[in-house]
């Protein structure tokens, strides 16, 4: 098993772990599959748990078919292989694209879905790990950029040469489309874990909170806690994908205006909001403006929450988290500062 699923393994676990305290009294319906890449473990409670995550396991394997930049015959690789011809996709293909593409431009590009080009060439996506040669990101990096798009209705048009990767974006949004079909379905109380991604449905069914673990970024431990309730918690980690050469350690999250993995002294940003699709496009994005920037964005927008877990293993909250965020035995020690 790769350090990257045993990890995501010892990740669910220890989240099963918490969000199971306290719940016995109410029967849950758990469905557990590979998708997205990632480990996807769905519980739901109460009558008509079990046909609704029926329902939406194979909602999420559609989605995956149709987003996916590694499946030959998605919709992305149709615009990626289109060579700027323009392609028709489906209305939530184009959607989720047009989200992309706001939140792209609402982080001045640190979050950006044009990166394909250079994620590619650091072997992420085939997980053929190799550091291009500085001249081969200088050559990619024209290629990224929101300004490579054209979204009019259902057609996309990229530049010759560009390329779209939803990756950042795709498991927050569907887990948004997962909570949604439950509700319709009259689940009032469920958790989707899509990796790194949470998504609350309701409360626990006894009515309290949910309890979703926070990962220390240099273990396998679980560094903190956060109680939340009909919202979503997803974090980007450079430990989630990386890969070591010549003593140096290389991640999965690149900065668009650099073309190398994003450097800024943190190693985790999780963030908390209604939407799952906004908290993971803020989690990449944050990720890569580091701490400061991040701040200033928190105080501009206001509109989600975040815990930062820096290299030395200090920690930044926002305000909106004081009084659900606590930390995990082990680590109480641990420097918490608060934004404000
Ligand atoms: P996440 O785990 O949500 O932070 O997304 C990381 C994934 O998105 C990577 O595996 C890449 O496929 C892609 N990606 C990497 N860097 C960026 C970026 N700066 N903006 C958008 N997508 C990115
Ligand atoms: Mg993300």
């Amino acid at each position: 098993m790769s350090r990257f699923l045993r990890r995501l393994t010892a990740l669910a676990a220890g989240l099963v772990f918490l969000c199971s305290c306290g719940i016995s009294a109410s029967r849950s319906v758990d469905v557990q599959f590979t998708a997205m890449d990632t480990f996807i473990h769905l519980t739901a409670y109460g009558a008509g748990a079990s046909t609704a995550l029926n329902a939406a396991q194979q909602s999420l394997l559609a989605l995956e078919k149709q987003l996916s930049v590694t499946e030959a015959d998605s919709e992305i690789s149709a615009v990626n292989n289109a060579d700027g011809r323009p392609v028709s996709v489906s209305e939530d293909t184009a959607a989720l694209v047009d989200f992309a593409l706001s939140m792209s431009r609402r982080t001045d590009g640190a979050m950006d879905p044009t990166v394909y080009p250079l994620v590619r060439a650091w072997g992420f996506t085939a997980d053929e790990y190799r550091v291009p040669a500085q001249m081969e990101l200088e050559s990619l990096l024209p290629l990224v950029g929101a300004e490579q798009v054209d979204l009019s209705g259902n057609t996309l048009t990229l530049s010759p040469g560009a390329m779209l990767d939803l990756g950042s974006v795709a498991k927050g949004w569907a887990g948004d489309r997962l909570a949604d079909d439950l509700k319709q379905a009259g689940v009032s109380s469920a958790i989707l874990r899509l990796g790194g991604n949470i998504q609350t449905v309701g409360t626990k069914p006894d009515g309290s909170d949910w309890v979703v673990g926070i990962q220390d970024p240099d273990s396998e431990g679980m560094l903190a806690r956060l109680s939340v309730r009909d919202c979503a918690v997803v974090t980007s980690g450079g430990y989630q994908r990386a890969f070591t050469e010549n003593g140096k350690t290389y991640w999965h999250i690149i900065d668009p205006a650099t073309g190398h993995p994003a450097r800024t002294g943190l190693t985790s940003v999780t963030v908390v909001a209604p939407s799952g699709a906004l908290c993971d496009a803020l989690s990449t994005a944050l990720f890569v403006m580091g701490t400061d920037r991040a701040a200033d964005h928190w105080r501009e927008h206001r509109d989600f929450e975040a815990v930062f877990v820096c290299e030395d293993g200090r920690i930044t909250i926002t305000a909106g988290l004081e009084d659900s965020f606590t930390l995990m035995d082990g680590y109480t020690e641990r420097e918490v500062t608060v934004l404000r």
